[in-house]
């Protein structure tokens, strides 16, 4: 939006770099977008290894083993912490002209698109005004801003995200050292009612510029877990103990690994779509739909949806300097939201609720060794493209 001239300003809550429950896995196409940010290969320098390869380890049966594709332009899958990729986005903001106001928390926003908006942040008694409204503050029911219907006034933290079958997991991560893991390969897999993914999530070494972020090699280990399992098992290192003598897969790569600081929590999940434009606010990320953990693609789904964004508001430039009503370029943005993302998100959340079942997934795994091609297909269908290469 910047880039097309427009004035922009950032409102984020929390002082960055900080750390985030996220799986920090960016597939190849989430790069592509970075790359066109032009932060790509600064953050190379502090992201894990190329990865190559998904390992999937089920509770039970067999243990299936997929080729991760590379992107057209090149681009592989990496990892990278939340805390190097949120400071470097918002660095990279600041730099093409925007304003940042950090830390504010926003706690309403008022208008519509005829009237323009009002947006109150951190107890100033005076709101900021704009003409349009993009919101990004990811799930509704993580401490956010609910979905937004025109013309009401909207408050922070009245959830009202659509319900799926998946929803309602609360979801941990922690940082690890010493994990057998191909520095290639990211695991994905779990137990009965806890799903997990592994990845190497750190740089090499040094990176230059780095400031105030780390880029030590780390694993990353993300895990979503059902209610009736934190009640029954009481923490997350008690739940982490459940995976590791449960999956052998994970119990392999996890044997003699060490935790870098603590468990971090947030939830519960709200797999769904939920909103894309309303009378003048743009939704992106998981504000306008959010998939599956498991799936890996939430970071990708939230930068497509950003470069779309920019690509729809660039596209209109000149007739919205003119005035032009809102509700056609809003119009625009959600048809080519809904056409590009709606059946990544309701393959990707049919997907996970296969792997979250052990019957179900140990099924499933045995159908994709004899038909790997399907394997493929089902990748591709949640975002990934990729070719059954080995199995095991
Ligand atoms: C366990 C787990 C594992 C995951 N693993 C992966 C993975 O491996 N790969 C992947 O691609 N995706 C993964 N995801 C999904 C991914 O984390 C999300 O899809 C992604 O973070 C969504 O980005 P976003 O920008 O929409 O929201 P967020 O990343 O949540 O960012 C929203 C920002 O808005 C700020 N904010 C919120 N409310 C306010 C307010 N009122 N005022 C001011 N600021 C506010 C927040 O502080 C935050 O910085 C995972 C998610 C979970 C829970």
């Amino acid at each position: 939006m910047a880039r097309s001239g427009l004035d922009v300003c950032v409102l984020e809550q929390k002082n960055f770099p900080r750390q985030k429950v996220c799986g920090e896995f960016i597939s190849p196409a989430g790069w592509s977008v970075l790359a066109d940010l032009n932060v790509a290969s600064r953050l190379h320098a502090m992201a894990g290894p190329a990865l190559k390869y998904v390992a999937v380890y089920p509770e039970w049966g067999l243990e299936l083993r997929g080729a991760l594709p590379v992107h057209a332009d090149g681009h592989c899958a990496r990892a990278i912490g939340r805390d190097v990729l949120d400071f470097i986005l918002l660095q990279r903001a600041a730099k093409l002209g925007v304003a940042i106001f950090q830390p504010v928390h926003v706690s309403q926003v008022r208008g519509g698109a005829r009237t323009g908006f009002e947006i109150f942040y951190g107890g100033s008694p005076r709101p900021l005004r704009a003409r349009m409204v993009v919101l990004a503050h990811g799930s509704p029911r993580l401490g956010a801003m609910n979905s937004l219907s025109p013309g009401t006034v909207h408050t922070v933290g009245r959830p009202d995200a659509p319900h799926s079958g998946i929803a309602g997991c609360l979801c941990f991560k922690i940082h690890l050292e010493n994990v057998h893991l191909p520095d290639d390969t990211i695991a994905i897999g779990g137990v009965e009612g806890l799903y997990a993914g592994l990845v190497r999530t750190g740089g090499s070494g040094s990176a230059p510029n780095a400031g105030p972020v780390t880029c030590m090699p780390r694993y990353n280990l993300a895990f979503v877990v059902e209610r009736r399992l934190l009640r029954q098992y009481g923490s997350a290192a008690e739940l982490y103990g459940y995976l590791q003598e449960h999956n052998n897969g994970f119990g392999r790569c996890l044997r003699h690994a060490r935790p870098i600081g603590d468990f971090l929590a947030c939830g519960p999940m709200e797999p769904g779509v939920r909103q894309i434009y309303a009378d003048g606010r743009f939704f992106v990320g998981n504000a306008a739909g959010e998939v599956h953990a498991l799936i890996g693609e939430g970071l990708t789904l939230a930068l497509d949806a950003g470069q779309l964004l920019g690509r729809v508001i660039s596209e209109h430039r000149t007739a919205l300097a003119g005035g032009e009503d809102l509700t056609v370029i809003g119009e625009a943005y959600r048809d080519r939201w809904l056409d590009q993302f709606g059946s990544r998100l309701h393959w990707g959340n049919v997907f996970s609720q296969v792997l979250m079942q052990p019957m179900l997934s140990a099924l499933a795994t045995a159908y994709l060794h004899a038909f790997p091609d399907i394997f493929s297909m089902c990748l591709r269908w949640s975002g990934k493209q990729a070719g059954v290469v080995n199995v095991r």
